[in-house]
């Protein structure tokens, strides 16, 4: 896909949407961006239309023009001769490629002013390739840019972070995610709200669903997606029997857990099984945030459309003992992502849920 020009992008916080446009009425790009945020919140499609704005001679604070002959160098896949983007192969970035890079950016742009380096998940350079980075950032190359994004700025070698202007993106609500996605998606209404939903506030991520959603149905991307969405649903099925389940059924509850986790495998983020596993309890802990924020008046709440299950939880079981809950919801997500059995701390967790 062409880069999308910079005014199009949802971002969180607004001042950043200040920020960069303050950066981008300059007339130099900074050395090196680090972009920072959770899976899905689109800082792929933010780094790529920085790059396509400082590229382009015509720029404005709303990105590039689309229009001039550097515009038009991007092609519909997405790449440019100005560009190098450097990403995992396939869990590692490894020295070579940073290397091969920067022989590249020894030779003069092609046809904008400067050049541009995309390092995608820049926490994944493994050591040497670090360091290889390390002494092309302490002596760049003239005209010559990075755009580095990560999950989290504490992941990156200090050396490294050191060098980098860091922009952090955040998450959308809930309301603010359904009513973008309403804007630009022909989808029926409780489809938006489910995909706002499930989106914990990730836009780029509900983005792409809403698109697969819309485009042919028979599409490979759009049916990963319908089965990545069934899933999510099979698992707000499961939280739904928290509030009435009896003890006995711990361990069933536990078991379609992890069966509805399992669906969630793979995907467009290619979830590993531990990862699918911790993504499940992690709406897990917005169930019973959700069912705790209920006695607040005006709390936005993640799951709205899940109001009377939610109720049922809230009235079966005391805010303290729900408190409690989400303390265990969050040990078991700590304990799964490390090398806990999974199907042990699903089982010990359910039972502690329905303890009453
Ligand atoms: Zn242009």
């Amino acid at each position: 896909m062409k880069p999308l020009p910079f005014s199009e992008l949802v971002l969180e916080p607004a001042r950043l949407r200040r920020a960069l446009e303050q950066m981008l009425a300059r007339s130099n790009p900074p050395q090196s961006l680090l972009i920072v945020g959770i899976p899905g919140l689109g800082k792929r499609t933010l780094a790529r239309s920085l790059a396509a704005a400082w590229l382009c001679p015509e720029r404005t604070p709303q990105g590039h023009c689309q229009i001039c002959p550097v515009c038009q160098k991007w092609s519909e896949a997405g790449e440019h001769p100005d560009l190098r983007v450097l990403k995992p192969d396939p869990d590692q970035i490894r020295i070579d490629a940073v290397r091969e890079t920067r022989t590249w950016a020894s030779f003069a742009p092609a046809v904008a002013p400067l050049r541009f380096v995309i390092l995608e998940e820049a926490h994944r350079l493994n050591p040497a390739a670090a360091n290889a980075l390390l002494k092309t950032l302490e002596e760049p190359p003239p005209k010559y840019h990075f755009i580095l994004t990560a999950p989290a700025s504490d992941l990156l070698l200090q050396t490294i972070l050191s060098r980098c202007r860091i922009v952090r993106m955040g998450v959308l609500t809930t309301e603010g995610v359904y009513q973008h996605l309403k804007t630009r998606f022909n989808l029926p209404d409780a489809t938006l709200q489910t995909l706002a939903e499930f989106s914990e506030g990730a836009i780029g991520r509900a983005v792409r669903w809403a698109h697969a959603l819309q485009s042919d149905s028979s599409a490979r991307e759009s049916q990963s997606v319908r089965s990545e969405l069934d899933a999510l649903q099979s698992l707000l099925q499961v939280f739904a029997r928290l509030g009435e389940a009896s003890l006995d059924e711990a361990l069933r509850l536990a078991y379609e857990f992890r069966e509805a986790c399992k669906a969630l495998e793979g995907g467009a983020e290619a979830r590993s099984p531990r990862a699918a596993l911790a993504l499940g309890l992690e709406y897990l802990i917005q169930w019973y945030r959700d069912s705790l924020a209920l006695g607040y008046p005006n709390a936005s709440l993640r799951f709205s459309s899940h109001m009377q299950a939610l109720s049922q939880l809230a009235t079966r079981f005391r805010a303290a003992e729900r408190m409690r809950d989400l303390q265990a919801i969050t040990e078991a997500r700590r304990a799964i992502l490390g090398n806990a059995n999974a199907q042990m701390v699903a089982e010990h967790l359910f039972i502690q849920l329905l303890r009453t």
